[in-house]
């Protein structure tokens, strides 16, 4: 079975490895990773999405935090801070500079973002096929007023610097209006048995690996079943601060408003977690499969459940 699974960080990542538990030796699984979270810090290009799902799957995460190496120092954050070169407000430790340097030398050289990434699997085997959603420079900018300055920031600043304190006034993904869809991509959407959703970030994950012109075309035409899994439980993300984008976009934060916002033309079903069954009605009803199961990613076999679900779902949505 070839499955194509679109994510962002820590949400995707974690599903993924799920995931991997619950296929067999021949499935396939592609990932289109979001890169609209890409930022350039002392000169190197740092893709937090792919990293997380590369290390994650690869294990080099660091598990609690859920980004980043495991065993980490910061020697190299500490020195530029005592030069006074900044922005310290982004955690980036001495290993997690290594395959910024790399990636970045081999842009340098000429290779596109898939082939960079490709060559940085290579050492971490992830067990996927990781995917850029492009080559292209796409990076999320989100418009704020602070003491009544307007201004857009990058996604980054927002999130790690300002921790989305103030409201997003609109999310801007720069560059994706121009952007192509990396080498394979439309491929695989075209070519997959099952699509998945995993309960990444729906506005500046998923939403933006959408925003790719041909991306979301694609998984519409595609022949494909396509399930998502909520990020909202309770009314509220389960970790981060999802509900201050799904505000910006004029979204609630809950699991059927996400369902409603993605559409019965792009997913087939959608899952919430048990405490939100009183949505599966009304997902229903917009034309959407819905199942109330558990989805708190608590440990691996938890995550399994939810993968295992998932793939069910898709089965019982095929047309
Ligand atoms: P990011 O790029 O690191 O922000 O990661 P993603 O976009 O892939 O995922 C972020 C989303 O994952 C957040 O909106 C969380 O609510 C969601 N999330 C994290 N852990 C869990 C979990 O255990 N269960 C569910 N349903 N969602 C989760
Ligand atoms: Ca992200």
């Amino acid at each position: 079975m070839r499955i194509v699974a679109l994510a962002g960080g820590i949400g995707g990542a974690r599903f993924l490895r799920g995931l991997k538990d619950v296929v067999g030796p021949d499935d396939e699984i592609t990932v289109i990773g979001n890169t609209g979270d890409d930022i350039h810090l002392f000169g190197l290009k740092v893709c937090p999405d792919l990293d997380t799902v590369m290390y994650t799957l690869g294990g080099g995460i660091h598990e609690e935090q859920g980004w980043g190496r495991a065993g980490e120092t910061f020697a190299v954050k500490e020195e530029l801070v005592a030069y006074g070169v900044g922005p310290s407000w982004f955690g980036l430790g001495d290993k997690d500079f290594a395959t910024h340097i790399v990636r970045t030398q081999m842009l340098g050289a000429g290779y596109p973002l898939s082939a960079v990434t490709e060559a940085l699997c290579d050492r971490w085997q992830p067990g996927v096929r990781l995917l850029p959603m492009s080559d292209d420079r796409v990076e999320t900018h989100v418009r704020i007023t602070e003491e009544g300055r307007t201004r857009a920031v990058h996604f980054q600043e927002y999130w790690v610097k300002l921790h989305a304190a103030v409201d997003a006034e609109a999310i801007i993904p720069v560059g994706a209006d121009t952007a192509k869809p990396a080498p394979g991509v439309l491929e695989a959407i075209a070519a997959a048995d099952v699509i998945l959703f995993p309960p990444s970030n729906p506005v500046v994950s998923i939403g933006t690996v959408l925003a790719v012109p041909g991306i979301r075309e694609a998984v519409v035409a595609a022949a494909a079943p396509v399930v998502g899994l909520s990020p909202i439980v309770g009314g509220a993300p389960v970790r981060g601060m999802a509900d201050k984008v799904l505000a910006a976009v004029g979204v609630e934060a809950s699991a059927a408003a996400v369902a409603r916002h993605y559409g019965a033309e792009l997913l087939d079903g959608w899952l919430v977690d048990e405490v939100d069954a009183d949505a599966v009605e009304s997902v229903a009803a917009a034309g959407i499969a819905c199942r109330a199961v558990p989805l708190l990613m608590t440990d691996p076999a938890a995550t399994a459940a939810m993968a295992r679900t998932a793939l069910e779902l898709a089965e019982q949505v095929r047309r």
